[in-house]
């Protein structure tokens, strides 16, 4: 970036000290007490693996779509501990992983995914609303700000195809972003006043949860499912303290090593962080202007997205998108002292009249990246199982969405959401350790090259953009 010179280290040494290692969402007097771990055997007609937002809705869309319907949702964790509760609450309607990636991908298609993801969007605010979920969902817009001058002149493309799609996108200048948002490094700005709602993702996770279980879903917590087997028209879910007899099963197992074993080279467990302050007061608010609290996020490759929250927070993540050798998702890589300070220093370099603000929580996540950037779908077992995955750092929208579609071909219903070639085809797997940890790199140094260089992208990155293939978060 070049904003101006960052807060001193000891200035953001101090904001950072006492931080707290909790998702800031998970660290809330609301969170309910575990459900019970499964115990003994059940017969059931499905059985949903994942404990996100992917497994319960699933489980809810089952349970509502049929009632009578035996379900069961078996979470190895406690629901939500995942990705479900440690990402930035932007809820949007696109499926695709945002515009551009959709329209160079499936073209001919994007109207109705767009349509398809509107009505997404549209069903989740319905079903909060239905439930009574207290998660604070707020139909926010987002705010795509430019930070490099050649993030402008890519803002006025994107501004240019949204239109083209028949949606709102206001292209604004650096005075004009700056009257929406207060900071000296805006360029320039498009605002999407559609197509994004803000959430407390955890609060929603619980009132899901909350929502199927009144629909007489059963939830057990702490049980993982360690293998699925085919029993003739049945599967069987093993784990370690019984097993589950399922006419169906439906995994949501994200960034986690799928069940099925076939799917696991799609996808890679990327590591994204966030910091979250202490309430501002209100003359700090008041600095940022920010009156509409719409969604923000930078235009480059790395970036960043942030938010405020309804006590007046300010989260900021996202930039360092990091794999680890391996597909490591071992619990220490959600503490990195060097991403942590980096991210604080661009918050103090974006926001410097919040200088003195203390960050109270930092965290990280594992994000499902596959290299296509939106969900992708298989099936087992002779159509028995169905998993959906890969939904790549947008999905807390789209995740309903590919719950309804890993339900129809679970159920051999053949819908219009099944006849997308989004659906009915999967993206380029990763390759195996040592090349798949080499690949990321180089792709990962390439991006924050073309960052630095106008945004022009090199024959690596030129080469994997043939091949239809990224890396993103
Ligand atoms: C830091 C971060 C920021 C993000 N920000 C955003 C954002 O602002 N907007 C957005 O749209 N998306 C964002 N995302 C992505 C979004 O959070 C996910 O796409 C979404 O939550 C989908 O959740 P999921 O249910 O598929 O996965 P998860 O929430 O990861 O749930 C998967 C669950 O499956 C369970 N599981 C795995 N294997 C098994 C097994 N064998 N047996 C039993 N249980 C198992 C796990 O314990 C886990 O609870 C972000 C992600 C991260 C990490």
């Amino acid at each position: 970036m070049t904003e101006p010179a960052p807060a001193s280290d000891d200035a953001v040494g101090s904001a950072l000290a006492g931080a707290r290692n909790v998702p800031l969402w998970l660290d809330a007097a609301g969170r309910p007490a575990p459900r019970p771990a499964l115990v003994g055997d059940l017969t059931v007609d499905l059985a949903v693996v994942g404990g996100g937002l992917t497994g319960l809705w699933a489980a809810l869309l089952a349970a509502e779509a049929e009632p009578g319907r035996r379900v069961v949702l078996l979470e190895g964790a406690s629901l939500g501990w995942a990705a479900s509760g440690r990402n930035g609450g932007f809820c949007s309607s696109s499926l695709t992983h945002g515009l551009a990636n959709g329209m160079a991908r499936w073209p001919g298609e994007m109207p109705a995914l767009q349509r398809m993801g509107a009505e997404n969007l549209d069903a989740i605010e319905d079903t909060i609303a239905r439930h009574g979920i207290d998660c604070g969902f707020r139909r926010s817009g987002e705010l795509i700000v430019a930070v490099q001058p050649w993030q402008v002149d890519d803002l006025a493309e994107v501004a240019e195809a949204t239109r083209g799609l028949g949606e709102p996108a206001e292209l604004l200048s650096a005075e004009e972003t700056r009257a929406v948002v207060d900071s000296p490094t805006y360029l320039g700005g498009l605002r999407e006043p559609h197509g994004t709602a803000l959430v407390d993702p955890a609060r929603l996770v619980w009132g899901l949860a909350a929502a199927a279980m009144a629909a007489g879903v059963e939830i057990h917590e702490g049980t993982r499912v360690t293998a699925v087997r085919d029993e003739g028209d049945r599967v069987r879910l093993l784990t370690p303290s019984g097993t589950v007899l399922a006419r169906r099963a439906v995994l949501g197992t994200s960034a986690f090593p799928s069940p099925l074993r076939r799917l696991r080279p799609f996808v890679v467990p990327v590591w994204d962080h966030v910091l979250a302050t202490e309430p501002l007061t209100a003359e700090q608010r008041a600095s940022l202007g920010w009156k509409g609290g719409e969604g923000v996020a930078d235009a480059g490759n790395q970036f960043h997205y942030y938010r405020l929250t309804d006590d007046d927070r300010l989260v900021w993540g996202g930039y360092d998108a990091l794999y680890y050798f391996g597909s490591d998702l071992g619990a220490r890589r959600a503490r990195r002292p060097v991403t942590e300070r980096m991210l604080a220093e661009h918050l103090f370099a974006t926001f410097p009249q919040l200088a003195g603000v203390r960050i109270s929580h930092a965290w990280a996540g594992a994000i499902d990246t596959c290299s296509r950037f939106t969900a992708f779908w298989g099936r087992g077992l002779g159509g028995k199982v169905a998993a959906v995955q890969g939904f790549t750092g947008l999905g807390v929208g789209a995740s309903r969405f590919g719950a309804l579609v890993a339900l129809d071909l679970v159920d051999g219903r053949e819908t219009e959401r099944t006849r997308l070639r989004m659906v009915r085809t999967k993206p380029v797997p990763f390759p195996p350790e040592p090349l798949r940890w080499a690949g990321i790199e180089v792709t990962r140094r390439s991006l924050a090259r073309a960052d630095e260089a106008g945004g022009r992208r090199n024959l690596w990155l030129r080469t994997l953009d043939r091949l239809g293939m990224g890396f993103d978060s």
